[in-house]
């Protein structure tokens, strides 16, 4: 008896085995792959290799500042589970080693098949010495260089290759379809990054300062120049003497804005404004950290109409 398709019992059962045999072949494949990132801009990229392949989850909250993090024990439960767990690396997630230790599943620690450590491969800036003093001068306590690296549209290339290369390590059944995906987000942020570069030219070589060091790969990438940061040590206020300096520099050096995050207290950059006549503007430092900066390509999306617009009322 032929089935309701057409189909005689022999198909059916050839197709039956067939399940059967790509199930027992690949037993990722018969449920999605979790993957969790340390931040909102990871797992921004990890969801763009993997679409609907993969459960993709963040374990600092979008509107938190990410280097205040302290992860709580409920933070553990988050890597049950896990095939892949993608991190920024350079310390900026030192807590992490804490959390995968006590996991203890070694296929997401280091050297681990699903271990991601995003930050390897990046063209780095601002490496330190091993000297204490040297590490602790811009605001990273832990870093061993600057780890804002996701800001360069460009190392999204890096590091969406690294995080594929893990899934395809995990679920080899799934490697086209990673590979299809990731091609087509890359073509999407070509295009945009050549819209962010025009949008941005005339702007070339202008001088800006930051609270917080986090603009080094952003302002490379866009031909910007930081001249110096507000803030020295991470979550201290600077001193008078310091401000006095800094709006002098800035009256010096022609600096007509200041960008300031989110998470940062006001004041430093406030008086700084008042006193130069610079405008303070708010870019986001992370996915999430402004409701505009929803995924990856808006984050960028937002930064650079942000701050040309910025730029071009300053420079009227
Ligand atoms: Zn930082």
């Amino acid at each position: 008896m032929a089935s309701a398709d057409g189909r005689g019992p022999r198909a059916v059962l050839a197709a039956t085995s067939l399940v059967v045999a790509l199930l027992a072949a690949t037993p990722a494949a018969a449920q999605p792959l979790r993957i969790v990132a340390t931040t909102g801009d990871l797992a921004s990229l990890a969801r763009a290799v993997t679409g609907a392949l993969a459960q993709v989850e963040a374990m600092i909250p979008p509107a938190a500042d990410p280097e205040a993090f302290e992860p709580r024990p409920s933070d553990l439960a988050k890597l049950k589970g896990a095939d892949v767990v993608v991190r920024v690396g350079l310390g900026f997630d030192h807590w992490l080693d804490k959390l995968l230790a006590a996991h203890g599943d070694a296929s997401v620690n280091r050297r681990g098949s699903g271990y991601v450590d995003a930050s390897i491969g990046i063209p780095l800036l601002e490496v330190k010495g091993s000297s204490i003093d040297a590490a602790n001068r811009d605001g990273h306590a832990h870093g061993l260089a600057n780890p804002h690296y996701w800001l360069d549209p460009l190392n999204a290339e890096i590091i969406t290759g690294a995080i594929a290369e893990a899934v395809i390590r995990v679920a080899p059944a799934i490697t086209e379809k990673i590979i299809d995906a990731r091609d087509g987000f890359l073509a999407s942020l070509k295009a945009r990054l050549a819209e962010w570069e025009q949008r941005l030219a005339p702007y070339r070589g202008a001088r800006l300062i930051a609270y917080h060091n986090t603009w080094p790969y952003f302002a490379r990438r866009f031909r910007l120049n930081i001249v110096d940061v507000i803030e020295v040590k991470d979550g201290v206020a600077p001193s008078p003497t310091r401000l006095a300096k800094l709006a002098a520099t800035m009256r010096e050096q022609g600096v007509r804005v200041i960008v300031h995050e989110p998470f940062e207290p006001e004041d430093a950059s406030a008086l700084l404004a008042r006193r130069t006549g610079a405008a303070v503007v708010k870019l986001a430092p992370s996915v999430g950290s402004v409701p505009a900066a929803a995924d990856y390509l808006a984050l960028s999306d937002y930064n650079v109409r942000t701050l040309a617009q910025a730029l071009s009322a300053a420079s009227n």
